[in-house]
C-alpha cells in the first residue's frame, strides 16, 4: 500500500517520498499566544497529531514541530491593554494552549519552539539574506526582496500584481516595492526588542517559522502544514525566504487544513469562526460540556482538506456516535469477558481458529474492513472515511453477535472472535488517537450508569430469559439495582426507570 498525498504546491495528489528515507520531518505553524485556545486552534494539531501517529505506524521516525509565537504586535496589543508584560500575556495562554492539547491526547509533538527563544537563528538567517542581496536594510527595518524569489507566488498560485494587495505589511513606506516583505522590525519606544545588527528590534512572523523550522528539521524538510487562510501571504513568504536563504528547496509538501466554520442556525448557513464576530468558545468551555475524546473525534470526522463545521450539535452528534463504540466494547466485556483496552488478541490473531462457516465469514470481513481502514488513511490521511470504517466493523460484530445469540455467556458458549474483533476496532482507532483509554461511563464498575448502558443490561437480560437462564436475569437484575436501576416486567418487555 502507498501513501498518496496533496501537495498545495503542484495541486495534485502525490506519491509520499520523504526527502531521507524512513524518516519523516513535519512543521505546523501553531498559535500566536494573546487569547485563550478556541477550537481552531485545536485543529491542526489533531489533524497533524494523527497524521503522525499513522506514520509511526507506517514504521518511519518522525519529528512533529509546532511553533509557538510569542513576539508579535498583537501580543503587544493585548500587553498594553491589560497593563502587563508581553511575556507574561505569552506564558499565560502558552500555558493554556499546552494544557488544552495534553487534555485532547496531542501527544505527539516533539518540539514547542518559542520566537523569542530563537532570536539569535532568527538573526542568522537574516544576515544570510542581507549578505546573498535578497533582503535590504532601511534605517532599522530589514525587508525581503521578492524580486529575489524567481518563483514568487508558486504556492498560492497569486501573481505579484495580486499578492500586492494581500500583503500584511503594506503600510511598511519603506519598502521598496508593495510585494516586499518585512523580516526584521525595529522597535519601537517601549516594545520588546533584541539587539540586531540592523538595531533593536523583533522578527516578522514569516521569518520565525523559516528560521525554527529548517533549525530542528533541516533546510529541506518532508511537510509543511497550516491552515489554509495562511497559504498567502505566510507560507509563500516562507518558501520565498527559505529558498532565497538555501537555494534549495523548502518543504516537499505542503498540507492544508480547511478553515473551521461556525454554524449559524439562523442563516442556515456558517461563517468563518472569529473573535470579532463572538462566535468562539474557548476549548476549556468545550471540555466542560464535551468529552476530549468527542473533540478529537469531531475533528477527524471530516477530511482535513475540507472545512470543519463547527457547531454544539455537531459535536453531539458525534458524542452519540462514539456512544456505538462504547456499547459494543461494554457489551463484549459481558459476552467473551473480555475487556478490549487491554493488551490481548484482535483479528488477525485469531484468523484461523474461525470454523464454521458463519465465523470464516465473520473474519473476513473484519480483515476487509481493516484493509479499508489503511486505504483510508493511505489516500490523503483521510481520516472521516477512516472512522466509517471502524462503525462498519462494529456493525459487523453486533450483528454477528446477535444472529449467533451468545447469550448468555458462560462454558460452551463463549465466541472466541467477539473480543479479537473489538479489539480491531480499538487498535484501528489508536492508530489516530482515538479509545487510548476506557470512558468515564459505560463502565460496570462506575457508580453511575448511562442510560445506553441500561438499555444493554435491559437487552442482555430479555435474552437471558428467553434462554431460561434466570440466574444471569437476576445478576443482570442485581447489578443495575445497584446503580439505581429499577425494573419492572410486563407483558410488553421490561420497563426500567431510576429510583
Ligand atoms: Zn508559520
Amino acid at each position: 500500500m502507498t501513501l498518496r498525498v496533496y501537495n498545495t504546491l503542484t495541486r495534485t495528489k502525490e506519491l509520499f517520498e520523504p526527502v531521507r528515507p524512513g524518516r519523516v520531518g513535519i512543521y505546523l505553524c501553531g498559535p500566536t499566544v494573546y487569547k485563550p485556545s478556541h477550537i481552531g486552534h485545536a485543529v491542526g494539531p489533531i489533524i497533524f497529531d494523527a497524521i503522525k501517529r499513522y506514520l509511526v505506524y507506517k514504521d518511519y521516525k518522525v519529528q512533529l514541530v509546532i511553533n509557538i509565537t510569542d513576539v508579535d504586535d498583537k501580543i503587544i496589543a493585548e500587553a498594553d491593554e491589560q497593563g502587563r508584560e508581553m511575556s507574561e500575556i505569552a506564558a499565560e495562554v502558552e500555558a493554556d494552549y499546552l494544557k488544552c492539547l495534553e487534555t485532547l491526547g496531542v501527544t505527539g509533538v516533539d518540539h514547542f519552539p518559542r520566537a523569542t527563544e530563537n532570536i539569535d537563528k532568527i538573526i542568522a538567517l537574516v544576515q544570510r539574506l542581507v549578505d546573498n542581496g535578497a533582503a535590504y536594510v532601511v534605517a532599522s527595518d530589514v525587508y525581503f526582496d521578492y524580486t529575489a524569489s524567481p518563483d514568487y507566488g508558486k504556492l498560492s498560485g497569486r501573481r505579484v500584481e495580486d499578492a500586492m494587495h494581500g500583503s500584511r505589511d503594506l503600510a511598511g513606506e519603506n519598502k521598496r516595492h508593495p510585494a516586499d516583505f518585512v523580516v526584521w522590525k525595529a522597535a519601537k519606544e517601549g516594545e520588546p526588542g533584541w539587539d540586531s545588527p540592523w538595531g533593536r528590534g523583533r522578527p516578522g512572523w514569516h521569518i520565525e517559522c523559516s528560521a525554527m523550522s529548517m533549525d530542528l528539521l533541516g533546510e529541506t524538510f518532508d511537510i509543511h502544514g497550516g491552515g489554509m487562510d495562511l497559504i498567502f501571504p505566510h507560507h509563500e513568504n516562507e518558501i520565498a525566504q527559505s529558498e532565497a536563504a538555501t537555494g534549495k528547496t523548502f518543504a516537499k509538501y505542503w498540507l492544508h487544513n480547511g478553515l473551521t466554520r461556525v454554524k449559524t442556525k439562523a442563516a442556515g448557513g456558517s461563517e468563518k469562526m472569529s473573535k470579532s464576530i463572538g462566535n468562539i468558545r474557548t476549548i476549556s468551555e468545550l471540555l466542560e460540556d464535551f468529552s476530549p475524546e468527542t473533540i478529537r473525534a469531531f475533528v477527524l470526522s471530516t477530511h482535513y482538506r475540507r472545512p470543519l463545521e463547527f457547531s454544539d450539535e455537531q459535536l453531539k452528534a458525534t458524542a452519540s456516535s462514539l456512544k456505538g463504540f462504547y456499547i459494543l466494547f461494554h457489551r463484549i466485556k459481558f459476552v467473551a469477558n473480555e475487556d478490549v483496552y487491554e493488551e490481548g488478541k484482535d483479528i488477525t490473531d485469531v484468523e484461523n481458529e474461525a470454523k464454521t462457516k458463519t465465523d470464516v465469514a465473520f473474519v473476513k470481513e473484519v480483515l476487509e474492513h481493516r484493509q479499508q481502514f489503511d486505504e483510508a488513511m493511505d489516500d490523503d490521511f483521510n481520516t472521516a472515511r477512516a472512522i466509517a470504517v471502524l462503525h462498519e466493523i462494529t456493525g459487523a460484530v453486533d450483528k454477528f453477535a446477535n444472529e449467533e445469540s451468545f447469550y448468555p455467556r458462560g462454558p460452551g458458549n463463549e465466541n472466541i472472535l467477539i473480543a479479537p474483533a473489538g479489539r480491531t476496532i480499538v487498535k484501528l482507532g489508536r492508530i489516530i488517537g482515538l479509545f487510548e483509554k476506557k470512558p468515564d461511563r459505560l463502565v460496570p464498575d462506575q457508580p453511575g450508569v448511562t442510560d445506553g448502558e441500561i438499555e444493554v443490561q435491559v437487552a442482555e437480560r430479555e435474552n437471558a430469559r428467553k434462554e431460561k437462564d434466570f440466574a444471569r436475569a437476576d445478576e443482570i437484575r442485581d447489578w443495575l439495582a445497584k446503580r439505581g436501576v429499577i425494573l419492572e416486567d410486563s407483558p410488553g418487555g421490561t420497563i426500567w426507570r431510576k429510583a
